[in-house]
Formats: C-alpha cells, structure tokens, sequence
C-alpha cells in the first residue's frame, strides 16, 4: 500500500452522537494514533529527550496508545465535540502537566513498560485494580481480601475480577503496552533464573509509577498514617479507599499488610514479588469454605489481638 494516510478516511469535524463517536473512532483508529504519536515524538524532540532508535519509537508509540485510550474515554463523554480538536487539546493538556510520566526513560525498558501499562490499565479498570496486587506481590484472591478486609459482596467481586483478567484483562492491558509477546516471554524467564535481582529492579519503577498514578486521585484520598489505617479498619468504612488507595501506594499497603498479614504469606516486610503473566487456572467464582488461615472478612472474631484490625460484613 502506497500510503496508509491516504487511503484512511478523513477525521470528521463534528461528531454529534456517541454511536458516530465510536463508529468514527473504530475507523480511524490508526490515524489517531498516528497523530498522538507524532505529537509526542515532537515533544520529546523539542524538549531535547529524542533520539533516533527503535526504543524512542516505541517509547512514543506506548505513549500515544496510552493518549489514545484516555482520548476514547473522555472524548466520548464530551459529545458533541470535533475529535480531532479534543485529541489535540488532551495531548497538550497531558504534556503541559509539571511532570509527565510516560518521558521518562527508565518506562521505556520492557520491564518499565510492563510495570507501567498494569497501573495505567487500573486507573480505568477495576480488574486491573485488583490484578495490581498479585502482579505486585503475587497475592491471590484470598489474600487481597484478607488484606482489604472485605465483606462478602467485595469478596466476590474479587473473584470476578480475577475471572475476567485472566480471560481477557491481561492481554487487552498488554496490547496497550505495546510489548511483544517474546518480551513478555523474556521478562518472565527473567522473573524464573533471577526473580529477586527482577523485583529490586522494579521498586523504584513502582514508586515512580504509582506516585504519579495517585496524583490523580481525589483530594481526598492522602496517604494515611498506622494509626489512621488502624481505625479505618476497625470502623469498618472506606471499602472504595482500601481499594483504590492501597494498589497504587507501596508504603501503605506495606502498613497495612504489617497488621493484616495473611499467614499463608511469608512474615516480615512486604517485598515485591512481580508476575507477568496472570494467574494460572479458573477457580470457581462463589466462594468455598475459608482456607486455613485466610480471611473472607465476615468472621474474625477468634483471631488474635493483631488480627482484630479486620472488618465485618454490613
Ligand atoms: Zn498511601
């Protein structure tokens, strides 16, 4: 094909209704990408960070996808507008930003970009919220409950969510990577000879990545100290704040866990313990008796004093 451009159809002016936002957008993917890479790999020409070689490229194609993405999203909503206008109008909004993440070199290395893409899938699905933490720290569904506290009904939820990254959530979260599979295959080996140079690789990546992602959260989600964690807990409020706050924040989940720990996990600190792939095997999405030391949340009242900072079902 002589030319891709010139065989696309053209960007409409207006787009009037959401059934013409997503019939125009599914058509002319490829072209918005192609405008949200060019974009940034002006950005990164002009602020002096450009280089030509396949890293830089597919450095400002992961960040285009990723523009792209949060483009469908908002653009959809903000109907009736001119999707060209709006894709521009949001990559400059993006970059003018103090400290655009995506720019930094370390996210350009497979390992950056596989960490990176997980967290950024989170920030609009719920799925990948909860992935975060076996991906992180290889918990399953047990222990993420344990450690949240949740109830029954959040229990569940956990399953499903676990259910459908498996099916389809990780590999949609890994095209917007733009990661090929022989590098997933490769980080993954690399996670079997040497996991632990792999996790001391991926702590400073996770604190640079979840910073940025909490700075889009609400005001009035901070960081909580031990004592604050302590009575949310023993409250038995802010099920939504556990949820979003402890995925994306390494210091108070690691709080948190101290006093919650799951006793099927090791003791002491908790490390990283980074996954690639997601977890192996379908499990049955209503719960079964309790295992032997994990929590569902709704019966806790035989465990030791450290344990009683646990929630209740409703
Ligand atoms: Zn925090």
């Amino acid at each position: 094909m002589p030319s891709s451009i010139s065989s696309a159809p053209l960007l409409p002016e207006l787009v009037t209704t959401t059934d013409e936002f997503d019939r125009i957008t599914r058509a002319c993917l490829p072209d918005f990408l192609d405008r949200a890479t060019g974009h940034i790999r002006r950005f990164l020409r002009e602020t002096g960070q450009w280089s030509d070689d396949g890293g830089h490229e597919k450095l400002a194609l992961r960040w285009g996808y990723e523009l792209v993405e949060q483009f469908l999203i908002y653009g959809r909503a903000a109907v009736p507008c001119r999707p060209t206008l709006f894709l521009d109008s949001l990559i400059a909004r993006h970059l003018s930003q103090p400290d655009p993440l995506c720019h930094h070199k370390d996210l350009a290395t497979p390992l950056g970009g596989f960490l990176h893409g997980l967290a950024n899938r989170a920030t609009v699905s719920r799925d990948a919220l909860m992935a975060l933490f076996f991906h992180w720290y290889g918990w399953n569904q047990g222990h993420i409950i344990r450690v949240l506290g949740l109830g029954l009904p959040e229990s569940q939820r956990v399953y499903k969510n676990f259910d459908r990254w498996r099916q389809s959530g990780w590999e949609r979260a890994m095209l917007g990577t733009g990661l090929t599979s022989e590098e997933l295959q490769s980080l993954d080996s690399r996670r079997r000879r040497q996991g632990a140079q792999l996790n001391a690789e991926s702590v400073p990546l996770l604190r640079l990545i979840q910073s940025h992602y909490r700075k889009s959260e609400p005001a009035h989600y901070p960081c909580l100290d031990r004592t604050q964690w302590i009575s949310l807990y023993e409250e038995d409020c802010g099920y939504d704040y556990r949820a979003w706050h402890l995925p994306l924040c390494h210091e108070c989940v690691s709080v948190v866990y101290a006093l919650r720990q799951p006793e099927t996990l090791p003791s002491g600190a908790l490390m990283l313990d980074v996954q690639i792939h997601p977890p192996a095997g379908g499990r049955v999405l209503t719960l079964g008796p309790t295992p032997r030391n994990e929590s569902r949340g709704d019966s806790h009242e035989h465990r030791s004093p450290r344990e009683r900072l646990s929630s209740t079902t409703h």
